[in-house]
């Protein structure tokens, strides 16, 4: 069925909001938080220090610099830092994840951008 174009978008659908179903009956039973950010969130293109989108970068760039602040990432930390901001947690080093000092100015960005962040 997976070949049917039409159906296999539905089926994948089916098969994540079951896995999500999963994780919210198992985080409610051990007491544990979980949220769940927008699919369609640019985790990877975002600049987790300062905020740059940087555009889409091909799979096969690991590690980037961003252009705007010089911050230099592993593809992969820097999307994790960007879905604990876009979950809500951004207790993370300077409150961005990055190695700068926050600015009182990024830390009122950090703010809006995590309450404006659609969680569940
Ligand atoms: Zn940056």
């Amino acid at each position: 069925m997976v070949k049917n174009r039409k159906l296999s978008r539905a089926i994948s659908d089916l098969g994540w909001r079951q896995f999500q179903t999963l994780l919210e009956g198992k985080a409610e039973k051990y007491g544990r938080d979980l949220r769940v950010i927008s699919r369609w969130e640019p985790t990877s293109q975002i600049c987790s220090s300062c905020g740059f989108k940087g555009g889409k970068l091909d799979l096969s760039i690991r590690e980037w610099e961003c252009l705007n602040c010089g911050s230099k990432h592993d593809r992969d930390e820097n999307a994790a830092i960007n879905i604990l901001v876009a979950g809500g947690q951004s207790e993370t080093k300077n409150g961005h994840g990055g190695k700068h000092k926050t600015t009182a100015k990024v830390a009122a960005a950090c703010e809006m951008s995590t309450h404006r962040g659609a969680t569940a």
